[in-house]
């Protein structure tokens, strides 16, 4: 756990969260500010900064928390689809420096990405 972490805080049970999903490796939670009818994000216990920080030691985990995020979204019953999202750094506008998976679901998305 790294200090003044929010999502390790939250993964710690020490800042409530809605939990959505939980494992021995990651933990899923509600968006608390959705942008989509279903916003969740996925997230692994242990604290990797973002997809920057991602090597052959850590990858698997990341590969599990996408395992994970397709179990919540049957579970969610996103069964038209849904959209993964991991913004990576601040011009892709990430704001908690904790590897998270967004999974964006129940409308039509934008065809836009960017
Ligand atoms: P990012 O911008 O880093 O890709 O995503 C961070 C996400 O965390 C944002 O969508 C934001 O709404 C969400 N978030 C920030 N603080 C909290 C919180 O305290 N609780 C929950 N559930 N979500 C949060
Ligand atoms: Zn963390």
């Amino acid at each position: 756990m790294k200090n003044d972490c929010l999502f390790c805080a939250i993964v710690a049970g020490e800042i409530p969260s809605t939990k959505v999903y939980e494992d021995d490796q990651c933990y899923a939670f509600r968006d608390i500010n959705p942008q989509a009818p279903t916003h969740i994000l996925v997230v692994p216990k242990e604290h990797i900064a973002s997809v920057a920080q991602l090597n052959e030691e850590n990858a698997a985990l990341a590969g599990h928390c996408l395992a994970a995020a397709a179990k919540i979204a049957a579970q969610e019953n996103l069964d038209g689809g849904y959209r993964i999202v991991s913004n990576c750094g601040a011009d892709a506008g990430q704001t908690v420096f904790h590897l998270h998976f967004h999974i964006l679901g129940g409308k039509r998305m934008d065809e836009k990405m960017a």
